[in-house]
């Protein structure tokens, strides 16, 4: 039998009769990170690219793009999935984090 565990807060969801909640999050760049701007081209241009190479190491653009690119899958109890999409980014969370330091 697969065993499904609340990914937030560890609750049993194989016997939960509430159902099971599933979360996908995609995360990647909104830019390409391989293409070189025309700034960098300008007069230290060596300079700029070999900045680019270092930032790059020896990755290809496809193993660059598929490190930057991240995938996230969560199971979630109905507790914690309405908690989720009430506040997908934890901002809240974070919020009150930085008060409860006080
Ligand atoms: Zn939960």
């Amino acid at each position: 039998m697969v065993h499904f565990t609340c990914d937030l807060c560890g609750k049993d969801l194989t016997m939960c009769t509430d159902g099971r909640f599933v979360v996908k999050i995609e995360a990647y760049p909104g830019f390409d990170p391989t293409e070189i701007k025309e700034d960098d081209l300008e007069d230290d241009s060596m300079e700029a690219v070999s900045q680019v190479l270092q930032r790059e190491g020896a990755l290809s653009s496809d193993e660059l793009s598929s490190t930057l690119h991240r995938g996230f899958r969560f199971d979630l109890c109905p507790a914690c999935h309405r908690k989720f999409v009430n506040d997908p980014l934890g901002k809240e969370a974070i919020r009150s984090f930085d008060f409860s330091k006080n």
